[in-house]
């Protein structure tokens, strides 16, 4: 083993300011070897077998390079004889992103046809993704049902009428992780709160509104539609034969069968119903969007 297979970061405990971080990863060789590791998966590689990766560089600016990105970016593990280099959980992220697409590559999909019908109009529906947003909406009125940014990536990896299942399917995991109070975007820690000063929703007008308070975001839905994937709206469905899944959240299974009652205005209090067959489940929502109570049928 030669001295510099030993590279150290010169400080890993430091914080690094966003700029400086992507300033780090702007350089030709250091993005190499952050894509020499990303495209190693979970393995990680040894450090010869991370030079030969990127090329064969000469070992003292290699070792220069690799040591800038311990750390922030870099992990070194000491495991069973050779260390071997692997991504951070973080630089992950960065490099996932941009396989993602979101800095290389437009899509737009559709209009693909799908099954329902306008809430408004009754007309025929469709899914169409377009400038980062996939969208339900009329054929007939123009009411846009349904709109979420959906990365280019997700939606290049299926065919066009894969599109509206994709759709639902990301929803869905993105209600879980807001529920689970992680933020989408950073996966900063996520506060809720009830409003109705909010006039986007008019037919259901109690908005859910997530805040992160790492980046400031919000994230915002009916409260209703937070609550799609609760453990006992679920097995409120399932009671009644009807799997859940197989309904997609635009669908008019959920449109009828979900009403939104207010319980007290200060602070709010809601119950979100589901009825199915005559028979009613309602869940008690507090101000932080909590669930308070369950009120089984
Ligand atoms: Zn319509
Ligand atoms: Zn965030």
């Amino acid at each position: 083993m030669e001295a510099d297979d030993m590279a150290e970061g010169s400080d890993p405990d430091s914080d690094l300011e966003p700029e400086a971080a992507f300033a780090l990863i702007g350089q030709e060789m250091r993005f190499a070897i952050l894509r020499a590791l990303w495209d190693a998966g979970d393995k990680g590689l040894t450090f010869s077998e991370l030079r030969e990766a990127v090329g064969n560089p000469d070992a003292g600016n290699f070792n220069y390079h690799l040591r800038r990105l311990l750390g922030p970016f870099v992990v070194k593990h000491e495991t069973d004889g050779s260390p071997t280099y692997e991504l951070t959980v973080a630089a992950g992220y960065v490099m996932g992103s941009i396989e993602s697409g979101g800095y290389h590559r437009t899509e737009r999909v559709g209009p693909v046809g799908i099954d329902g019908t306008c809430p408004d109009c009754g007309g025929g529906i469709e899914a169409v993704y377009e400038d980062d947003l996939a969208c339900v909406r009329c054929l007939e009125c123009d009411v846009r049902m349904f709109d979420f940014p959906l990365p280019a990536g997700a939606v290049a990896a299926y065919d066009p009428p894969d599109l509206p299942d994709l759709l639902d399917r990301w929803v869905r995991t993105t209600v879980r992780r807001v529920r689970a109070n992680i933020c989408p975007v950073c996966s900063g820690r996520l506060s809720g709160h009830l409003t109705d000063e909010d006039s986007d929703h008019p037919a259901k007008d109690i908005t859910a509104r997530y805040t992160c308070q790492q980046c400031a975001r919000t994230v915002n839905g009916t409260v209703s539609a937070w609550l799609v994937e609760h453990p006992a709206v679920v097995q409120f469905w399932m009671n009644h034969a009807v799997d859940p899944l197989e309904h997609p959240l635009w669908s008019e299974m959920w449109r009828t069968s979900t009403d939104v009652r207010r319980l007290e205005t200060d602070p709010l209090r809601v119950g979100v119903q589901f009825t199915l067959d005559g028979e009613t489940l309602e869940l008690v929502v507090d101000e932080t969007v909590q669930v308070a109570e369950v009120r089984r049928p």
